[in-house]
């Protein structure tokens, strides 16, 4: 089996070249908030690594990129251990492998019946929000997805997260993790872009990067004066009060309490029963990508139900239980475009 086949010294070499290309890439995205690849291209580098390590299996070691997640995190904030660790997605690039990934996972769970639930992928970063009997203690950015940065301060400025939920208390829990992507939509972006280059400063490069420099901010100030705003995406931790009846089937239940607690989650979330159905969500958003609040760089897929989800576990970094499919990268000129159009 190619599995077995030990890597060569070009290939070890190789490898290590693309290890740390991607480490200071991933140092520029995520710390300094300043990117010096395209996505594409990055991805594009992780993708040769994974192949390389697909055929040469003694170069998977576990602080290989395709082992961790992505991010880290910066000194300027206050590090804190997330309760349930924030994981990362495994990426495909074909509706084939979205279907073959289907298929799969429908098989492995033999018996049963699963549903798909196919989420927009917001494309800002991820926060997780901790509320204790109704309010919010921290808010902390993803990190290497064991420790993040305290960004509480600044996520209390977002008006779109509560700083205490809505609804009834008896139906708050004792501690929940809500797992959301901090963004800027479209149409703010190209005002706050026109506002950076008329007071002389440089604009953003894309919606993405103005969201994750502008919630990880040492000032707060800074913060409350962006556009930001924030869908859930995801459940960590979940304790309710002791005496709490009901268990939470599906995560599309859990987006139902978010929606109760005053917790924005998307409007464009399908629940799927068929492979077609799943199909018929990414082909509809890559006609309309265009036309939604937010940009979208791809469509999550993931197993609605929390009982199969966790019988089908996870990697070191991401879910089995869930998989990204991208859409193909656009023109860079088009993010030009809309810089000089908002000059
Ligand atoms: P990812 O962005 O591909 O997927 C994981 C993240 O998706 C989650 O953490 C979550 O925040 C987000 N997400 C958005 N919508 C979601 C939804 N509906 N459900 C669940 N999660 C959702 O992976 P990543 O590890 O965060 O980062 C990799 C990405 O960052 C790639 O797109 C890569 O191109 C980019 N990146 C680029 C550079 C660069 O130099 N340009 C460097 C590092 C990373």
């Amino acid at each position: 089996a190619p599995a077995l086949r030990p890597a060569s010294p070009e290939q070890q070499a190789r490898w290590a070249e693309l290890a740390d290309e991607i480490d200071k890439l991933s140092f520029a995205y995520y710390v300094q908030d300043s990117p010096r690849a395209s996505d594409a291209e990055y991805d594009a580098k992780l993708r040769e690594l994974e192949e390389l390590e697909e055929a040469h299996s003694d170069l998977r070691v576990p602080e290989s990129p395709t082992q961790r997640v992505g991010g880290t995190f910066s000194t300027d904030f206050a590090p804190v251990r997330h309760p349930q660790q924030m994981l990362s997605l495994v990426d495909v690039f074909s509706v084939d492998e979205v279907s073959a990934w289907v298929s799969k996972t429908a098989a492995d769970l033999a018996g049963r019946d699963v549903t798909f639930l196919t989420e927009v992928k917001i494309d800002g970063l991820a926060l997780n929000l901790i509320y204790e009997h109704g309010k919010l203690t921290r808010a902390a950015t993803r990190g290497d997805g064991v420790t993040g940065e305290d960004v509480t301060l600044n996520a209390r400025t977002i008006s779109a997260i509560p700083q205490v939920l809505a609804g009834d208390p008896d139906d708050h829990p004792a501690l929940v993790e809500i797992r959301g992507e901090v963004f800027i939509p479209v149409a703010q972006f190209a005002e706050l872009n026109a506002a950076q280059v008329k007071a002389g400063k440089p604009p953003f490069a894309n919606p993405r990067n103005a969201a994750a420099g502008s919630l990880r901010q040492k000032d707060p100030r800074v913060s409350a004066a962006r556009p930001l705003r924030f869908y859930a995406h995801g459940l960590g931790t979940l304790r309710w009060e002791a005496g709490h009846v009901g268990e939470l089937v599906r995560q599309s239940e859990a987006y139902d309490h978010f929606r109760t607690w005053g917790i924005p989650v998307s409007g464009h979330n399908r629940v799927c029963a068929t492979i077609d159905d799943v199909l018929d969500m990414i082909a509809y958003y890559g006609e309309h990508r265009h036309s939604i609040e937010h940009e979208l760089d791809g469509i999550v897929v993931k197993v609605d139900e929390i009982a199969l989800q966790r019988e089908l576990g996870t990697t070191s970094r991401a879910p089995r239980w869930a998989i990204a499919y991208k859409y193909p990268p656009e023109e860079v000129n088009t993010r030009l475009l809309d810089i000089q159009v908002a000059v």
